[in-house]
């Protein structure tokens, strides 16, 4: 299939790759140079040119603002590709709103669109293994699922457009509350004197058991491959996790949905970035909840 790839960043290169290499004929484009430079596959000479001839269009691009720049007004990918109608696919974490904005515009057009945000990280992406939330007609479910698989393991169709997107904000703020927990409970160990190992080796076959523990745990040793043994080396960065938590509180005030755990983490985020740690991985909340006084925390 002949894809356009618009955003070549941490992300969408390794995708973009990913796709070129399963036999597609991808053409990149990003708007900075030197993600053009670092892509390493083929690259178009304007976005124009990528989208020219393209079967589908697969956006990974920073946030709302930015996709609805691309995809909506006059000079717009929409308007741009309205008569040869190739598949939309925006992979990009996004507010709902602007996802159900840009799929309602694209419908308009009569092209088929999803929102197929991602979970899996960069070493997910790399490795082809994402799970793909999808958002969207069913027709343009069927006509993108095999494109999908290419570059991810689970492809789940949520509902209709924005559902990829509200899927990926709930399933952050668990994420975000859960790893505050986690950490909160190996700071509380520590200060009983219970050694952090037993603490995993009881709560990782207990009820307290989740993903932020047994998969991803903050504190160095009981889980070797988690980013606490890197010192904290990103991983999810705690700024993405920030972004996603800011999301969800978004997506919550206008549908009305009492989230109070998702706000404080949301604060508590916002806290550990303005303190300097928002190019840190996510799990760095450890280190930052030992270090801070009782007082300073409540
Ligand atoms: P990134 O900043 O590395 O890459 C984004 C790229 O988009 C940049 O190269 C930028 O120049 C480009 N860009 C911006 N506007 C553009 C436009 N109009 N046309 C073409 N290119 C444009 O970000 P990333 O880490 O690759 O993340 C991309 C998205 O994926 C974000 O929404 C992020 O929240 C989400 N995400 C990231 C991760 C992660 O671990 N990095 C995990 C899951 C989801």
């Amino acid at each position: 299939m002949r894809v356009a790839f618009l955003g070549l960043g941490n992300m969408g290169r390794p995708m973009a790759l990913n796709l070129a290499r399963a036999g597609h004929d991808v053409r990149g484009w990003d708007i900075s140079a030197q993600a053009m430079q670092e892509f390493g596959g083929a690259t178009a000479a304007t976005r124009d040119d990528a989208l020219a001839g393209a079967e589908a269009v697969i956006s990974m691009l920073p946030a709302g603002e930015h996709v609805r720049a691309a995809y909506l007004g006059a000079g717009g990918i929409i308007a741009r590709v309205a008569s040869a109608r190739p598949l939309l696919i925006d992979c990009s974490t996004i507010d709902v709103e602007s996802a159900r904005a840009v799929g309602a515009a694209a419908a308009a057009a009569g092209l088929d669109m999803l929102d197929a945000p991602v979970s899996g990280g960069v070493g997910g992406a790399t490795a082809g293994t994402l799970t793909f939330m999808v958002g969207g007609p069913d027709s343009a479910f069927a006509r993108a699922e095999a494109l999908l698989r290419t570059m991810g393991r689970n492809v789940v169709h949520a509902g209709g457009a924005g559902a990829g997107q509200a899927a990926k904000i709930c399933n952050n703020m668990m994420l975000g509350v859960e790893m505050i927990v986690t950490a909160e409970a190996f700071v509380l160990a520590d200060k009983l004197g219970l050694d952090r190992q037993k603490l995993f080796d009881i709560a990782s076959v207990s009820s307290g058991q989740c993903w932020s523990l047994t998969s991803y745990c903050p504190v160095p040793g009981p889980v070797p491959a988690s980013p606490a043994n890197r010192d904290y080396a990103a991983g999810f960065a705690a700024a993405l996790m920030l972004k996603d938590l800011g999301l969800s509180q978004q997506a919550a005030a206008s549908a009305g949905a009492a989230t109070p755990l998702g706000a404080h983490a949301a604060r508590l985020y916002q806290a550990l970035v303005e303190a300097g740690e928002g190019g840190r991985d996510f799990s760095a909340v450890f280190p930052w909840l030992a270090r801070m006084a009782r007082s300073e925390a409540t």
